[in-house]
């Protein structure tokens, strides 16, 4: 059994894959004595499809160039054919070593003796020659290991050693159990797509993958935040009763899901969503929401090979319009930079990227970028609820340029012939601390404003949320947190400016109703935990909520936050 850190909850049962490190790593893991066989298949499979490969491969170039330039090909061929140092291959993977780790191990010790024994450029490009063909062969295997896991439609838990955006999306939702991995941030955008996509997740694993074997079976427990591997019969058992339990509440849940978030005594908690892609919006019922509190734009963005032209950010706004059914949906200008990185767009490298060239900084620098936005979410707007939200705003003089700007954009929108709405909102997030110190000012400017909590707690805290290293000090209860949500909550009020969380720590039911208490009108959170939401809403009066903020403000840290919490959420909810 390993201790991690939940990031998602659910519960799943199911054989690993484990997946690269990184791209450029091969994965290893301990091949047990009945699977020795099937491991030598893999690896006789893997050679004879290099060897097709590489056979394909002279043909072409014979064809299109001359015979003479397809030799190298033979002799690529010719290396893998010689069963003496195919045997050495073989060995090791009898010796319980997975496929790619013998090969790898391999092609190491071969440059190294080559090394020894021959010296100059001409050797190296000899060495090459020799280690080249097996390399093939390695890739085989990688793209084979890939392929089998999807050919398969097995339905697998992903180990990894970082939970990044890339290992959520690796392979289709439909076949993944669970992700579980060594490092990564509850808050980290690896995280924020684990809980859009409702995948059970464990991070903070250690020694996770030295300690498995590829097809094992493992137990996750998103609720608690560990891992069980080689389960025990009584474990499985035990798994199926409190999974069986899971559905049924989950059931309950969806059947109660399309109730407003309203407290025994009548307060209402608006419930909206965060949506990162279009297809989000195909997995839950928008008459369940009220809205949708952040719209992440970016990752449209990221979904597409180049910038998306006016007309086809136009198209998308109004397909996520139209998804919503009149329903308010808030447009969330472009936060790239840091870890959201475009893929034709890479921000220049930087010392210290979160507190570097991002969010609204880029947009104000790149102001064409910004107006080509503006004008498709004006022109998508025209007969809709449209919302428009900026990012990483830190002073009043952010605001002035984007309202000049956007006052600019809605003219010669205007000017030339299009229609735009009269009043559209514009709202900040309250992610950097600064503002935390301007609220009046910044509350007489802006129509709403949001929480983003991920990236506050980060900057309150000095912890960089996606660097694992440092995650055991990104506390969202810490006392800071908790007052700054409680200051921008009373002066919003004050000044009678709508305010709402949309950061993934009021996707927690127990937070949500913190927020409750602290007075917030709405939370924004990913759309598979709104049923959970709305029930322990619906079941705490908002006296109890107010007096569970009373008792999380009155504490003097971390832990003394944690247990006023965990203590109200065994009273409240009861445990699974
Ligand atoms: C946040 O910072 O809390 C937030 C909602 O935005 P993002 O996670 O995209 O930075
Ligand atoms: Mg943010």
């Amino acid at each position: 059994m390993i201790k991690g850190v939940s990031v998602t909850p659910g519960l799943a049962c199911g054989p690993v894959h484990v997946v690269r490190a990184a791209p450029d790593e091969v994965p290893t893991w301990y091949v047990p004595g009945s699977m020795v066989e099937h491991e030598v298949g893999r690896l006789h499979r893997a050679l004879e499809r290099a060897d097709r490969d590489f056979q394909r491969r002279q043909e072409i170039v014979a064809e299109e160039a001359t015979p003479r330039d397809a030799e190298i090909f033979a002799v690529h061929r010719m290396v893998l054919q010689d069963q003496g140092e195919r045997l050495k291959v073989e060995e090791r993977v009898r010796d319980g070593v997975n496929a790619e780790a013998a090969l790898q191990a391999y092609i190491e010790r071969l440059e190294q003796s080559l090394d020894k024994r021959l010296r100059g450029g001409l050797a190296r490009s000899y060495a090459a020659d020799i280690t080249d063909p097996w390399r093939g062969v390695l890739d085989c295997l990688m793209h084979d290991a890939q392929q089998e896991v999807l050919a398969h439609g097995e339905e697998v838990i992903l180990a990894a050693a970082e939970l990044t955006p890339q290992v959520v999306t690796l392979i289709e939702r439909s076949h993944l159990l669970a992700v579980i991995c060594e490092k990564g941030g509850r808050f980290s955008h690896g995280a924020v797509l684990a809980r859009a996509l409702g995948v059970p997740c464990v991070v903070s694993l250690p020694n996770l993958l030295a300690r498995l074997e590829q097809g094992m079976t493992v137990i996750v427990d998103g609720e608690r935040g560990v891992v069980k591997l080689r389960p025990l019969p009584a474990d499985i058992e035990q798994f199926q009763g409190r999974h069986r339990l899971m559905i049924e509440r989950q059931t309950a849940l969806a059947r109660d899901a399309g109730e407003p978030a309203v407290t025994p005594d009548g307060r209402h908690l608006q419930m909206l969503v965060n949506i990162e892609s279009l297809r989000d919006f195909d997995t839950f019922d928008p008459a369940h929401v009220e809205g949708v509190g952040l719209l992440r734009t970016e990752f449209l963005y990221m979904e597409r090979p180049q910038f998306p032209s006016e007309e086809e950010q136009y198209r998308l706004y109004r397909r996520a319009f139209e998804h919503m059914e009149g329903r308010p949906v808030t447009l969330r200008v472009l936060d790239i930079g840091a870890d959201k990185q475009l893929p034709y767009f890479k921000t220049p490298e930087e010392p210290n990227p979160a507190l570097g060239w991002r969010g609204l900084r880029i947009l104000l620098d790149w102001q064409d970028l910004f107006r080509v936005q503006l004008r498709a979410m004006l022109r998508a707007g025209v007969g809709r609820d449209l919302r428009i939200l900026l990012p990483m705003v830190a002073s009043m003089n952010d605001i002035a340029q984007t309202r000049a700007i956007f006052d600019r954009v809605r003219a010669s929108l205007l000017e030339e012939g299009y229609e735009v709405e009269a009043d559209v909102p514009v709202g900040v997030m309250i992610e950097v601390p600064s503002v935390l110190f301007i609220l009046p000012e910044v509350l007489k400017t802006v129509d709403f404003i949001s929480v983003g909590t991920n990236d506050l707690v980060q900057y309150l805290l000095a912890v960089d949320r996606d660097n694992p290293r440092v995650a055991r000090f990104y506390a969202p209860q810490h006392p800071s947190v908790i007052q700054a949500l409680d200051r921008v909550a009373r002066r919003s009020r004050e000044a009678g400016v709508p305010c709402s969380v949309c950061g993934d720590m009021a996707g927690d039911p127990l937070v949500a109703l913190l927020m409750l208490g602290l007075g917030y009108d709405s939370i924004s959170v990913a759309p598979k935990l709104v049923p959970e939401i709305k029930y322990a809403v619906r079941r705490t009066p908002a006296e109890v909520a107010c007096e569970l903020a009373r008792q999380a403000l009155a504490q003097p840290n971390t832990e003394g936050v944690q247990a006023v919490l965990e203590e109200a959420r065994e009273r409240l909810l009861g445990t699974l």
